[in-house]
């Protein structure tokens, strides 16, 4: 119990000692099922997310890590976007995951999993996560994705962004050849292959053979001479090129959302363009959280209100107000959870149809001696009847010891330092008095 931070000194005088050490072994027995749980915590740390975290919370996480640091926004991060994909592959497979859980990384690089140990390129994780798993990726050109931070209320109302991007198209002024009609030549060099191989005597007899790019065409196999090339794009057969893009959010649309803009990606001479994909970021909302297709928002009552009933006005999203009532004889418990029927979020493609608000209540307790002494009797009679316990009548005046209550902050933390041995005493080590 010691180990735990020991029972508040007040329990410690209470004449009934197995309380205090009822509540403590169960928070032993609990903190022993939590790191028994897990071996280790290196991929979900990499995610920035808790052991416990939902496949939901891993792939927000994941969404969010990637985006950052996809090379084509971040070149030097590399070792750190491939690390990200090797923990979400890992932990967004249930079987991988168990056996990470039990062994570690040690267990997925042994191939625990049955499917042989190793990774897939990151690369081809993060397609099949904002590509929906499109995986001819050779016949097509890259897929450009862009996160939109949105608000809750854009997600509500529905909404227009306007979206600038870059991205390459094929050349207009050569239409992709890359120079003058009919300039464009076999590579000498390579006769087309892209590829020069050379022979190198290593030994007697022996001859190693060396394939390498091309360094006449830079692999491409062809060649433009230089006053027939392109002067647009330099031969490049691509220039970039800033489009604006009109993106529609749908109301109901919900975080991590793709908008897929089909063809709009990246030109390539030869290739289908890629796809332009919009992933949907939503910014917190200063009151109302979105749980699914419901909103979510606490609501602070003062004990009058929680007894005697209350009207409170809330600003929806869309501008109106709603008169939120607790008629008189109505009772509001402090943690108690109402709703208020179709005033959530509205459906996605059924904007009519909406779910719940649900509100959270708190009460506020109106601070000491709000009664004049005299008057509390008064308050009683309105309350229910006590419990009266019955040992104290029983009881002889010498078996019981009158505990008082104190404030468990500071003094009771104090006591508790007071105990240990001292090089046991870390100032501000944040042991609390702890009451659960
Ligand atoms: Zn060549
Ligand atoms: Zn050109």
């Amino acid at each position: 119990c010691e180990a735990q931070g020991g029972p508040p000194a007040v329990w410690r005088r209470s004449s009934r000692p197995w309380l205090s050490l009822g509540k403590c072994s169960f928070r032993i027995f609990f903190f022993f099922l939590e790191a028994r749980m897990v071996k280790e915590t290196g991929f979900y740390d990499m995610l920035g997310v808790k052991p416990s975290a939902t496949p939901d919370e891993l792939k927000k996480a994941y969404r969010k890590l990637a985006l950052k640091y996809h090379p084509d926004k971040n070149p030097t991060e590399g070792e750190k976007f491939k690390q990200i994909s090797q923990a979400y592959e890992v932990l967004s497979d249930a079987q991988k995951r168990e056996v990470y859980d039990r062994g570690g990384e040690k267990a997925i690089k042994e191939g625990g999993t049955g499917g042989g140990g190793g990774f897939s390129s990151p690369m081809d994780i993060f397609d099949m996560f904002f590509g929906g798993g499109r995986m001819h990726r050779e016949r097509k050109g890259k897929n450009l994705v862009h996160q939109l931070i949105v608000s809750l209320d854009e997600l509500y109302n529905g909404a227009t962004r306007k979206l600038i991007i870059q991205k390459n198209v094929i050349c207009d002024r050569c239409q992709g050849r890359g120079g003058r009609r009919g300039a464009v030549e076999t590579c000498p060099s390579c006769r087309g292959s892209g590829m020069q191989v050379r022979l190198r005597q290593i030994g007697p007899g022996l001859v190693q053979q060396i394939s390498s790019i091309c360094g006449g065409c830079q692999g491409q196999g062809q060649r433009i001479s230089h006053r027939d090339r392109c002067k647009a794009c330099g031969a490049r057969k691509i220039v970039r090129q800033k489009k604006m893009l009109e993106v529609h959010i749908d109301k109901g649309m919900k975080d991590g959302q793709k908008i897929v803009f089909h063809g709009e990606g990246d030109q390539e001479p030869g290739l289908e363009p890629g796809d332009i994909i919009i992933v949907l970021d939503q910014k917190a909302h200063p009151v109302f959280t979105r749980q699914g297709e419901n909103l979510f928002m606490t609501m602070d009552l003062q004990l009058v209100e929680a007894l005697c009933g209350f009207q409170r006005p809330i600003q929806t999203m869309d501008n109106r107000t709603l008169l939120i009532t607790s008629h008189p004889g109505d009772l509001i418990r402090p943690g108690e959870r109402k709703c208020v029927l179709n005033e959530g979020m509205p459906l996605y493609r059924r904007p009519f149809d909406k779910g719940c608000l649900i509100i959270l209540f708190s009460v506020v307790f109106p601070p000491e001696n709000f009664v004049p002494l005299g008057k509390l009797k008064e308050l009683e009679h309105y309350l229910p009847a006590r419990e009266e316990p019955k040992e104290v009548e029983d009881m002889d005046d010498d078996l019981y010891f009158y505990a008082d209550l104190e404030d468990c902050e500071p003094p009771c933390t104090r006591r508790y330092f007071e105990e240990l041995d001292e090089e046991d005493y870390h100032p501000g080590g944040g042991i609390q008095c702890q009451t659960s």
